[in-house]
């Protein structure tokens, strides 16, 4: 009998570890399924999850929400003077600008190739104007420099548009609008910060 339930016993760890192995393992995944590979930040998936479930809580509790967009200037040129492996690691430079921008309850995230995205709940649109210009100009601060050379590689800058939630508001219509605030920005010589204010109005905020 002692002997059996010894066994039962070690079985019973075994299985309990090979669990939390699978647990483990489950999270992992999850959170990779998650991730940007190139940038660390939240992927196209989590943007889209995380504004989903954001702007229902802004709709329940009132709260002001904002979004930021922002798109990396003639990163084109920028990639076929330097190459691409240059162009990711400004990539890389550009999301620890954002990551260390952005506020604690702000979820940053790589939206496309060479677009990022903020969700800042619970902000107001000075304050984001405030944040977006913060990460604009410490873009536009950081020299590049060639790894394997020490080559200068100059500076690049950023451009970005902020929407802010109304009553009503869906991800896509939210997003088309600090898309259309982006594009200002851009049509407005780039490397500066296009606000939102009021539906339908758009403020041009400081360029660097
Ligand atoms: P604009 O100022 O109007 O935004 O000009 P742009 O050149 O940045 O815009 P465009 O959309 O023409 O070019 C985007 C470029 O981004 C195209 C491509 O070379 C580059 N790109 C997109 N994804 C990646 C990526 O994952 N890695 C690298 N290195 N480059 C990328
Ligand atoms: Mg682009
Ligand atoms: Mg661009």
């Amino acid at each position: 009998m002692e002997q059996r339930s010894t066994e039962l016993e070690e079985h019973l760890q075994a299985t309990k570890k090979e669990l939390n192995e699978l647990q483990e393992n489950l999270e992992k995944a999850h959170s990779e399924a998650r991730t940007d590979g190139l940038t660390g930040l939240n992927n196209r998936k989590a943007f889209d999850e995380a504004l989903t479930r954001e702007l229902e809580n802004a709709a329940q509790t009132g709260e002001p929400l904002c979004l930021a967009i922002g798109d990396i200037d003639h990163f084109k040129k920028f990639n076929d003077t330097f190459g691409h492996r240059t162009g990711d690691q400004v990539l890389r430079l550009v999301a620890s600008c954002l990551k260390s921008g952005a506020l604690n309850g702000h979820i940053a995230a790589r939206y496309g190739g060479e677009e990022f995205a903020v969700i800042m709940p619970a902000t107001e649109v000075a304050s984001a104007e405030t944040i977006a210009n913060g990460v604009r100009e410490t873009v536009q601060a950081r020299e590049l420099v060639k790894r394997s050379t020490g080559e200068s590689l100059g500076r690049v800058t950023m451009s970005l548009g902020i929407a802010q939630f109304q009553p009503g508001d869906t991800a896509a219509s939210i997003v088309e609008r600090a898309d259309a605030c982006l594009y200002e920005a851009k049509r407005n010589g780039r490397n500066r910060v296009i606000v939102e204010s009021r539906p339908g109005e758009m403020l041009q905020a400081k360029a660097g």
